[in-house]
C-alpha cells in the first residue's frame, strides 16, 4: 500500500564501513537530505570485519594505512592518539612503536568509523537514519527506487546503493549441500572456540586471513593440540612490515600492462631491493595504486591468466598478515602444532564423534581422509552473486536489474559504481559500492578502497 511507504532520498543497502562512509561523505556535502541506511546489524559501520570482539584480530594495516577519510591519511592516527589518550584499548601501551604503526583492534576500528559517522551527523542539515531490517527485493523506475524490507515495509528513495559486502563462501548452496556449513564452526564466532576440546585435533580450511584470525582466536581459547590446515596452494600470507618507499615503477613505465609482464617486472624489482638490504614490500606496495587501471584496462583472456596464474601468489604477497598475528602461526608452525597442506576439499564424511574430511593433497591422485574434533571453514568469499543463497541478489538477478561483472566476480557497473542492468543499460537509479565491485577493479574491499569510493560516489549522487 502506498500510503505506507517510508520516502528518502539516498537508499544506503547495508550499514557496513562501506554504506556508513558513504552516509558520512553525503553528510559532508552541502544541501539538505534524507539518508536510509538499512542494515540488519544492531550497529552501524561495523559490518561483519568491524563487529570483531577479538582485541587480537586487529587491522591488516598499521594505523597510518588504514584512515577513513581521503583527504587526511592521518585521520586514523589521530583518531586513536584520542582514543588512546581517554584510557581505551589500554593494551596498546605495550607496544614499543608510534602510534601510527599500531595495528587497531578491528572492532576499535568500528568505534573509529562510529564517531566519523556521529560527528558528521552532527554538522550536518542532511539526515541519516538506520532503518534495521534486511533488503529483500528492489524494483527501479526512471524517477526513484523502491526497497521491500523483511518486515514487508517498503522505501522508496532516489536513489539506491548497493553497499552489500562480502557474502561468506560458506553461504552457497553449494557448501550447503556438501554439509560443510552444518559440521563447520564459524571461524569468528570466539565463544564457539572455547568449547573445543584443548588437546583436540582442529582441522581448518582455507589459509588466507580468515585463518589466522581463526588461531588466533583458538589460542585465546586456549586450544593447545594440532591444527592441521588445508588450502589449494598451501601458502600462507606473509607478514606486513614496515617498508621504506620505492619508485612508482608502473607509473614510470605504462607500457606493462599483461599479466605476465607484470609479474615479470615485479619479481625483478623485488630482486633489485632486495640485493640492496630493502624489503621486498617495497616495490610490491607499489603495485596497489595501479591495480584497479590495470585490472580495468585488461580484457578477459588476461583477467583469466591474472586470476589462475597470480592470484594465490597476489594473496599470499599483498593481503599480509598483522605482526602479532604472524607470530603467532609462525610459533605455532616451530613447535610442530600447526601444519600446512596443499591439498583441495573434497567432501565431508558424516560422523557422530568427530569431523572427517576427503582431501586431496597437491600431487597425488587419491584422496585421503582427515579426522579432527572441529572444523573450521575459512575459505573465503563468494563473489559469484549467481551463488549468493540471499533474497536480494536473487530477487536483482531475477528482475534482471544486474548482470555478474567481469569473470562473474561482483556486478557490473560503470566507472563511477552506476550499476548495469542485464540488457547493458547504465542505471541512472541504482549504484553499488566496495566488495560488489569486486570485478570491475579486482580490489574494492579494502578500507583505503571503500573510503575512496564513498567519497566519489557522494559526488556523483547528489551533482544534480
Ligand atoms: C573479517 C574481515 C576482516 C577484514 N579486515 C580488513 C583489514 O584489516 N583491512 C582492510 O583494509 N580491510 C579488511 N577487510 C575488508 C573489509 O571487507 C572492508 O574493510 C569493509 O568491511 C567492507 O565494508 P562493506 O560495508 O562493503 O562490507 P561489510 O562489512 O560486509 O558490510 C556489508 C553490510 O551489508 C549488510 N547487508 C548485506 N545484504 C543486505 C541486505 N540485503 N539488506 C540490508 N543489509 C544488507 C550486511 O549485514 C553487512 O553488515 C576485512 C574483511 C573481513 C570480512
Amino acid at each position: 500500500m502506498t500510503e505506507s511507504i517510508r520516502n528518502a532520498d539516498v537508499l544506503i543497502i547495508g550499514g557496513g564501513l562501506s554504506g556508513t562512509m558513504l552516509a558520512v561523505q553525503l553528510l559532508r556535502l552541502p544541501g539538505q537530505r534524507h539518508i536510509l541506511v538499512i542494515e540488519p546489524r544492531a550497529e552501524l559501520g561495523r559490518g561483519e570485519a568491524y563487529s570483531a570482539v577479538e582485541l587480537g584480530h586487529t587491522l591488516n594495516g598499521n594505523a597510518a594505512r588504514m584512515s577513513v577519510d581521503p583527504d587526511n591519511a592521518d585521520d586514523l592516527t589521530q583518531w586513536l592518539t584520542g582514543y588512546l589518550d581517554a584510557g581505551g584499548w589500554p593494551q596498546a601501551h605495550q607496544q614499543p612503536v608510534p602510534i601510527s604503526e599500531l595495528f587497531p583492534p578491528r572492532g576499535i576500528f568500528g568505534v573509529y568509523a562510529q564517531q566519523r559517522l556521529a560527528e558528521a551527523k552532527a554538522l550536518s542539515a542532511s539526515t541519516v537514519e538506520h532503518i534495521r531490517a534486511e533488503v529483500v527485493d528492489l524494483i527501479v523506475d526512471e524517477t526513484s527506487t523502491r526497497l521491500t524490507l523483511d518486515n514487508g515495509q517498503q522505501l522508496r528513495g532516489a536513489y539506491a546503493v548497493l553497499a552489500t559486502g562480502m557474502f561468506p563462501a560458506a553461504r552457497t548452496p553449494q557448501t550447503e549441500s556438501s554439509g560443510v556449513n552444518a559440521a563447520a564452526v564459524d571461524p569468528w564466532d570466539v565463544q564457539a572456540m572455547t568449547r573445543i576440546d584443548p588437546q583436540s585435533t582442529v582441522l581448518i580450511i582455507g589459509s588466507g586471513l580468515t585463518m589466522v584470525d581463526a588461531v588466533v582466536s583458538l589460542e585465546q581459547a586456549g586450544h593447545r593440540g594440532p591444527i592441521e590446515i588445508f588450502s589449494r596452494h598451501g601458502l600462507l600470507p606473509h607478514v606486513r612490515r614496515q617498508p621504506p618507499s620505492w619508485e612508482d615503477f608502473l607509473a614510470a613505465d605504462p607500457s606493462l600492462r599483461s599479466p605476465r609482464q607484470l609479474l615479470r617486472e615485479v619479481r625483478r624489482q623485488c630482486r633489485i631491493a632486495q640485493a640492496q638490504g630493502i624489503d621486498w614490500q617495497a616495490p610490491l606496495d607499489t603495485v596497489r595504486a595501479h591495480i584497479g587501471r590495470l585490472w580495468s584496462q585488461a580484457g578477459e583472456r588476461e583477467k583469466r591468466q591474472f586470476v589462475r596464474h597470480v592470484r594465490p601468489w597476489w594473496e599470499s604477497h599483498h593481503h599480509r598478515s598483522p605482526p602479532l598475528s604472524a607470530q603467532l602461526v609462525a610459533r605455532l608452525q616451530e613447535e610442530g602444532r600447526l601444519r600446512i597442506q596443499a591439498a583441495s576439499f573434497k567432501g565431508l564424511v558424516a560422523s557422530d564423534d568427530a569431523v572427517t574430511i576427503n582431501v586431496r593433497r597437491r600431487g597425488e591422485q587419491v584422496v585421503t581422509q582427515v579426522a579432527g574434533a572441529a572444523l573450521i571453514n575459512s575459505s573465503g568469499i563468494e563473489y559469484d552473486w549467481r551463488r549468493v543463497a540471499r533474497p536480494l541478489p536473487q530477487q536483482l538477478l531475477k528482475r534482471g536489474l544486474i548482470q555478474p561483472g567481469p569473470l562473474a566476480l561482483g556486478i557490473a557497473a560503470d566507472v563511477s559504481g552506476a550499476v548495469v542492468d542485464a540488457e547493458g543499460k547504465v542505471s541512472q537509479r541504482l549504484f553499488a559500492m566496495g566488495p560488489p565491485l569486486r570485478g570491475m577493479w579486482w580490489e574494492s574491499t579494502a578500507v583505503t578502497d571503500v573510503a575512496i569510493q564513498a567519497k566519489a560516489l557522494a559526488a556523483r549522487l547528489t551533482q544534480r
